[in-house]
This record gives C-alpha cells, sequence and structure tokens, in this order.
C-alpha cells in the first residue's frame, strides 16, 4: 500500500492565500497615499517654479529698468512659455514653465496696477504665487 507522505516545511495553499490577501490588502491602503503624496510634492514642486519665475520676472525688470506699465504689456496674461526667448529666461530654467502635474500647460503671469507679478497655473488654479 501507498502512503503519501506530506512535506511538513512546505506552505499549504490556504497559508499562501492568507499571505496574499495580507500583502493584496496593505497594498490596498498603501497605494492610495502614495499617490497623494507624489501629488502633494508635485504640488509643491509647482509653486517653487511660480516663485522662482516672480522672482526672474521682478529681477529682470530692475536689471531692465522696465516701469510698471512695460511689465503689465510684457506679461499681463501671457504664458511664461510666450515669454521665454525674450531675455527674461536667462533668470530661469525654462523647463520649470511648466507644471510639474501637468507639463502640456504653461503658467500665466499678470501685473497688477502696484506693479506685483503673479503667476498662475492651469492646475492649481486655487494658489496663485507672486
Ligand atoms: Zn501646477
Amino acid at each position: 500500500m501507498m502512503r503519501l507522505i506530506r512535506n511538513s516545511k512546505a506552505f499549504t495553499l490556504v497559508e499562501i492565500l492568507i499571505v496574499v490577501a495580507i500583502l493584496g490588502l496593505l497594498a490596498a491602503i498603501a497605494i492610495p497615499n502614495l499617490i497623494k503624496a507624489r501629488e502633494g510634492s508635485a504640488e509643491t514642486a509647482c509653486k517653487m517654479n511660480r516663485a522662482v519665475i516672480a522672482d526672474a520676472i521682478r529681477i529682470w525688470a530692475t536689471k531692465e529698468n522696465k516701469s510698471i506699465d512695460a511689465l503689465q504689456t510684457k506679461f499681463n496674461g501671457k504664458t511664461i512659455k510666450d515669454i521665454s526667448g525674450d531675455g527674461v529666461e536667462i533668470y530661469f530654467d525654462p523647463k520649470d514653465a511648466v507644471c510639474p502635474s501637468d507639463d502640456t500647460q504653461s503658467y500665466t503671469s499678470t501685473v497688477d496696477a502696484n506693479g506685483l507679478i503673479t503667476i498662475y497655473c492651469p492646475t492649481h488654479a486655487a494658489a496663485p504665487v507672486g
């Protein structure tokens, strides 16, 4: 008579299924948090890009001795890609002219009556930086 010998060191199917289920549960908890953290870091990078561009425009205006009227003519409603190639871009990296979350659209800029420069992001519209 043949006897079945069970290797006691091997995992059973139930044990493997339990491990897979636990790993799936941990992944289900971790993945949404990782996605949220990634978007948070992209939003922070976006804010820093816009702050650098606003500073670059201020430096450019100071060095070129531009008036508020000249700033408004040059920057109101224009995208940062539009103004790149016109002397301003030497003060910032042109690859930073787009949002890290959505690199298909460029930032836009405004200059108010007091010369305050504000840079807007189409993706993070609620947080203009100036
Ligand atoms: Zn953005």
